[in-house]
């Protein structure tokens, strides 16, 4: 059982959690619990990294004190969620990433866990003890601290599930399961009963922050069932509730198009006046990912009359700035006339597997974009995704606009 931030935000919600753990204690199963920080509580702690970052000159989340600092909002639940069960008579202890151990690679802020050794937490289970787990941390083969990115803790929860060999894992969070889209931007989402896991990895790595996108990879190759649901139901009534992830071949109701995601973490960079000859997207994409800028989306058109080429791509926010400098600081080599940096785009994407047997289904998301007058700047697309890089201020007009051309309303 996962808890997200919402989840676990005060001491009365913690006793909420605590009672829905018992009931699966009560029904006879041996439980372990991830939680996340309380909600907010992970943003504080990273503005505070800023600030010291400022005065220090260059901390930043690669840093290795970063982690030490931005894990400590979930060694505060676990251990409330800990006590607070032995205080309702189920026998708990609280597990940091470092006691189980949770081993990850050194890339702190954004580090892969490569290996959990599961004894630890099986032996304490065999004994009748709930496992409680801080979420999002885990440790370097040499001791350090190190997180998993934001939103890790979904990851934290599949993985232990796998290493312990769990039947199912259940990620509670503040919606009651999967919608077609986030319900917070359109009303008339539905929600999913059941999901692949390819178009869950889909819709996670499109921008649905419902599951950690890792998490959701970690579950497709280790075959776990996910469940996602709303912790607020009474204990003992979550049988039949939320979404499934699951296996393609499981899916009962067969859809061409499942839901639509949108992500404002991207920005654009075009460059104007390219010399068109072989060699020069390898040399600007080759010093991207040499300081390693991941490059998403790139369109590339061709200025007829002067052999020259204009090109456009996406890269995340974050790296945005970044990556303008390294190419200007390479005009002259590759040449080119001008760079422009836009920060005010959004991605949507639509997500289906049927996608991958029935033709069409772009032509249904031009035309519904073309009717609210939205301009595509950018497309991509791949067996089961189409993403459209829009003006910011559209995002929710053309989410709407794509969640009601599908039908995903009347699901
Ligand atoms: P937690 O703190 O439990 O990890 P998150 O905030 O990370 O919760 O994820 C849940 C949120 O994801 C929801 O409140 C919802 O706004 C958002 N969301 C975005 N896309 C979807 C979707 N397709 N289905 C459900 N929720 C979504
Ligand atoms: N507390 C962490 C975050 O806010 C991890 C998580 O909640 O999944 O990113
Ligand atoms: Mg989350």
């Amino acid at each position: 059982m996962k808890f997200g931030g919402t989840s676990v935000a005060d001491l009365e919600r913690i006793r909420r959690v605590a009672r829905l753990v018992a009931a699966e204690v009560a029904d006879g199963r041996k439980v372990a619990v991830v939680v996340s920080a309380m909600a907010g509580k992970t943003n504080e702690l990273v503005a505070w990294t800023d600030g010291a970052g400022e005065a220090s000159q260059g901390l930043s989340s690669s840093d290795d004190e970063y982690d030490t600092v931005v894990a400590s909002g979930e060694q505060v639940t676990a251990g409330l969620l800990a006590m607070t069960l032995r205080n309702i008579g189920v026998s708990a202890r609280s597990w940091l990433g470092w006691q189980i151990p949770i081993l990850t690679d050194e890339a702190h802020g954004r580090a892969r866990i490569e290996e959990i050794p599961p004894e630890n937490l099986i032996g304490a289970m065999d004994r009748g003890e709930v496992a409680v787990i801080a979420g999002f941390q885990g440790v370097t083969k040499g001791g350090r601290m190190t997180t998993l990115g934001r939103g890790g803790s979904d990851t934290t929860a599949v993985a232990i599930a796998a290493a312990i060999k769990a039947d199912r894992c259940d990620i509670y969070t503040d919606v009651d399961g999967v919608y077609t889209t986030d319900p917070r931007i359109e009303a008339k989402a539905r929600r999913l009963a059941q999901i692949s896991y390819e178009e869950m990895l889909e819709m996670a790595s499109l921008g649905a922050k419902v599951l950690h996108t890792r998490s959701v990879e970690m579950a497709m190759a280790h075959g776990v069932p996910v469940r996602v649901l709303s912790s607020f139901i009474e204990p003992g009534q979550s049988e039949g509730r939320g979404t499934m992830v699951c296996d393609e071949e499981e899916i009962v109701e067969k859809r061409i198009v499942s839901g639509v995601a949108y992500s404002r973490d991207e920005a654009k960079i075009s460059l104007f006046g390219l010399p068109d000859h072989p060699g020069v997207s390898s040399e600007i994409f080759g010093r991207l990912a040499d300081a390693n800028v991941n490059v998403d989306m790139i369109v590339q058109s061709h200025a007829r009359s002067e052999g020259a080429a204009n090109m456009e791509f996406t890269v995340g926010k974050r790296d945005a700035q970044r990556a303008v400098d390294i190419v200007r600081s390479a005009q002259s080599s590759i040449g080119f006339d001008d760079v422009v940096l836009d920060e005010d785009v959004a991605k949507v994407s639509v997500i289906g597997v049927g996608m991958r047997s029935h033709a069409g289904v772009a032509k249904t998301m031009f035309g519904a974009l073309a009717e609210k007058g939205v301009n595509i700047q950018v497309i991509s697309t791949s067996e089961i995704k189409i993403s459209v890089l829009i003006d910011a201020a559209y995002t929710e007009l053309a989410v709407r606009a794509l969640h009601a051309a599908y039908g995903l309303d009347r699901l």
